[in-house]
């Protein structure tokens, strides 16, 4: 299962701007709400069972501003699922109606220890209340605009303009050579680390070009077919991450200083050692990551 994929949740966007609706789900007290703080969603049970943690409406209510992002994520079964953006409040786990009921944390840490549905639903909740928080005026105009359905949509105060919720597609691909595999490390990334070369697609580029552009930049290497494979939602803030994998017609590099510090061919076998920590000098993708399923899958055909 690719991590940030999966969310059980029924969006029912058709109910997004039933304000009547809304408004009594929101009051319904079958319902449950997460509070998301300084875009760290809160969280329940400890490393040792650390799970989603969402609330009765009305328990983390006082905390948040009065036009703070209220998202409707979606129904689980009957149930109606909120994120609440509650930013204004002073840190809120060490007083106030939150305190000692668990923890607010950064996503991206905690993604490994959250089972897989709460991550996705938390994934979802992440991503919404950080396009809020970036999207607080209008592009047209710049005036501010308020969020309208739900939370999937911000409107305009003063030219009406409607913006929709962004999700910036990037590819991430394996490049292989033969019995090869190509890693790198952005030379923003800790020294030991390597992992797929990835880049953001460009307006008016197909998948296939995206990935052939991007190696050739990085990497200097030409690839012929390209393969997906998967896509991962990536919350930070808001990527599609598109897996691909793509032979190459050579193994000769010439690496983009700019961005790549090293780069190198890795064989099956050193492949296998590097996804298992156990290659001394490198790091490889933690589990999360869908580059790490790249790689593994590769590993296995
Ligand atoms: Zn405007």
């Amino acid at each position: 299962m690719i991590a940030f994929a999966g969310n059980p949740l029924n969006r029912l966007s058709e109910k997004r701007p039933d304000t009547a609706w809304i408004a009594e789900r929101l009051r319904d007290p079958a319902s449950l709400i997460l509070p998301v703080w300084r875009l760290q969603p809160f969280m329940t049970g400890g490393d040792a069972a650390l799970q989603a943690g969402f609330l009765r409406p009305g328990a983390a209510e006082s905390l948040a501003a009065p036009d703070a992002p209220c998202i409707f994520l979606g129904l689980e079964g009957a149930r109606a699922m909120f994120a609440r953006d509650i930013s204004a409040a002073e840190n809120p786990q060490h007083g106030g109606p939150l305190a000692g009921l668990g923890e607010f944390r950064e996503l991206r840490g905690a993604a490994p220890l959250l089972p897989a549905k709460d991550l996705a639903i938390l994934g979802q909740a992440k991503a919404m209340i950080d396009w809020h928080q970036r999207h607080g005026f209008c592009a047209r105009c710049g005036a501010p605009s308020v969020a309208a359905d739900a939370g999937y949509k911000r409107v305009c105060t003063v030219c009406g303009t409607e913006h929709f919720p962004r999700t910036d597609p990037a590819v991430i691909m394996l490049a292989t050579q033969g019995d090869a595999c190509l890693l790198g490390r952005n030379k923003n990334w800790p020294p030991d680390f390597y992992s797929a070369l990835a880049g953001f697609l460009e307006p008016g580029e197909s998948i296939e070009e995206a990935v052939c552009r991007e190696l050739f930049e990085e990497a200097g290497v030409r690839a012929g077919a390209v393969r997906y494979y998967a896509s991962q939602p990536w919350p930070f803030p808001s990527q599609l991450m598109i897996g691909c994998f793509a032979e190459c017609e050579s193994r000769d590099l010439v690496l983009d200083a700019n961005e790549i510090a090293e780069a190198e061919w890795f064989t099956r076998e050193r492949a296998r050692a590097l996804l298992a920590g156990a290659l001394a000098g490198r790091r490889g993708p933690f589990s999360v990551a869908i580059a790490h399923h790249l790689i593994r899958a590769w590993i296995q055909e």
